[in-house]
């Protein structure tokens, strides 16, 4: 007797696919999504080995980097046909995604409705916080630099008008 082996990522309990969510044995044999490694790895204090978090084996990771690992061809075959060819995923671990690198030739309509990339979270450390409020900073200044001039020239208007409206009601309050 063939058991069906388990189509849900032990982790997060999605379906497999053939995406983000790429079934992927470890040494140990035991098979998860590559989303939640690729979450677990960017946590890591060890990017250079999965710990298995069913029985803590390490597996070191391929040179070429997480998306190596292997696929479980057992969890492929039972999936649908359609899912059969395994997209090519690249893990930008500094940035916590995980982008859609090329899409196999034989991919069906399917491809419009997945995202080209998956933000599995920030590594450790303060860099990645300072950056982006940085960032916002910029894109405020800029946002008031790209202001077209008739609409800042309006925006003014408004402001004075207000103003004078406000300094006119005091004053006829008081009489
Ligand atoms: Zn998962
Ligand atoms: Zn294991």
């Amino acid at each position: 007797n063939k058991f069906a082996p388990d189509l849900e990522c032990a982790i997060c309990f999605c379906q497999f696919n053939n995406v983000f969510n790429t079934p992927k044995v470890l040494q140990c044999k035991h098979t998860f999504c590559l989303e939640c490694l690729a979450r677990m790895n960017v946590k890591s204090t060890q990017p250079d080995t999965i710990q298995c978090p069913l029985c803590r084996a390490y597996t070191p990771l391929p040179d070429l980097g997480l998306p190596k690992l292997a696929n479980d061809s057992t969890v492929l075959s039972y999936l649908p046909a359609a899912m059969q060819h395994v997209y090519s995923i690249r893990f930008n671990r500094n940035k916590g995604k995980l982008q859609v690198k090329r899409v196999p030739s034989s991919a069906p309509a399917l491809t419009q409705t997945v995202s080209q990339t998956l933000d599995v979270g920030n590594p450790a450390g303060l860099e990645g916080q300072r950056g982006r409020d940085g960032g916002r900073e910029r894109s405020l200044l800029m946002t008031v630099l790209r202001m077209p001039l008739c609409k800042a020239f309006i925006m003014s208007m408004v402001a004075i008008v207000t103003v004078i409206l406000t300094i006119v009601i005091i004053i006829t309050n008081r009489k």
